[in-house]
């Protein structure tokens, strides 16, 4: 049964530690009551916490309960609290002992100093069992007892756990595992593909450009022979179409604007140089007309 409850407790406490983040040395408060208890008992108070506890522990008791032991006279009780240290628990009126270690236990609901709480004031236990991560301790037929984690506890110890279990799915811790694999990925695949784009695009440019020169100057040469005949084309009849296209665009442009009398003036010298040129093209045309016209007649001959 011994080394079955030692196991228990050893697992309280390492909830303690993991959930309440309680450090050794464990803050133990005794109470007046099991001091008194012990003494009357002759039960070692602090060996049997001390192997409850299964760690460095301290011992403290408030203010309040060494003025309560100094009330009872008890010297045995006295001497076995002044062993422990003094909590400072700042009640100038000495208050219960239930009233003073839940005053220093409940903190705003917490136990905030994580203090275990030996006691043997079943309301005081009561009470304490409200509050999640009190560990309570107290002697039961001079057997030190440390009770069951309250449900209270339980519930938190419980909702923690949950957390851990879902955090260990969607953590960011998770997730940025997940990145950093990811980008390792990419930075380790990006370089080949680089590499390959470069190695896979050269080969088949420089076969292009091999290719290239000789025909390009096949081509070209033909490029060349079309553009020259072409540009003679264009000094003949050619050339004076495109001419006389710009001259009347720039006609139309002019005729649109609005502007002032300078323009106007341009406009008219324009129109004359046009006129005459045009008016001379047609005549050689015309020229020319007459001239064929005597060739064919000619050639009807
Ligand atoms: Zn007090």
């Amino acid at each position: 049964m011994r080394q079955k409850r030692a196991k228990q407790y050893r697992k309280q406490l390492q909830i303690l530690k993991t959930t309440f983040k309680f450090k050794p040395p464990i803050q133990c408060v005794v109470d007046d009551n099991l001091i008194l208890e012990a003494t009357n008992a002759s039960y070692d108070l602090i060996k049997g916490i001390n192997s409850i506890v299964q760690t460095e522990t301290k011992f403290f008791v408030t203010q309040c309960c060494i003025q309560h032991l100094y009330d009872s006279k008890n010297q045995v009780a006295i001497d076995l609290a002044k062993r422990m240290e003094k909590r400072r628990c700042g009640h100038k009126d000495t208050l219960s002992s239930f009233d003073c270690i839940k005053s220093i236990t409940n903190v705003d609901g917490e136990n905030k100093f994580r203090y275990l709480v030996a006691t043997q004031d079943e309301n005081l236990r009561t009470s304490l069992r409200n509050i999640a991560g009190v560990p309570l301790v107290f002697l039961r037929r001079s057997v030190l007892i440390m009770e069951p984690l309250s449900k209270v506890t339980r519930r938190v110890v419980d909702a923690v756990e949950r957390m851990k279990l879902t955090q260990g799915l969607n953590s960011i811790d998770a997730g940025k595992r997940k990145l950093e694999t990811s980008e390792e990925d990419t930075v380790e695949e990006q370089p080949k593909h680089k590499k390959k784009k470069v190695k896979g695009v050269n080969p088949l440019a420089m076969k292009k450009k091999q290719k290239k020169p000789q025909q390009q100057q096949q081509q070209q040469q033909q490029q060349q022979q079309q553009q020259n005949e072409n540009s003679d084309e264009l000094n003949g009849e050619g050339g004076d179409k495109k001419r006389r296209r710009r001259a009347r665009s720039r006609k139309t442009d002019v005729n649109t604007s609005t502007s002032g009398d300078l323009i106007a003036d341009a406009d008219a010298d324009f129109k004359s140089e046009v006129d005459s040129k045009v008016s001379n093209r047609e005549e050689s045309k015309i020229e020319d007309n007459v001239s064929n016209d005597a060739e064919l007649a000619e050639e009807h001959k």
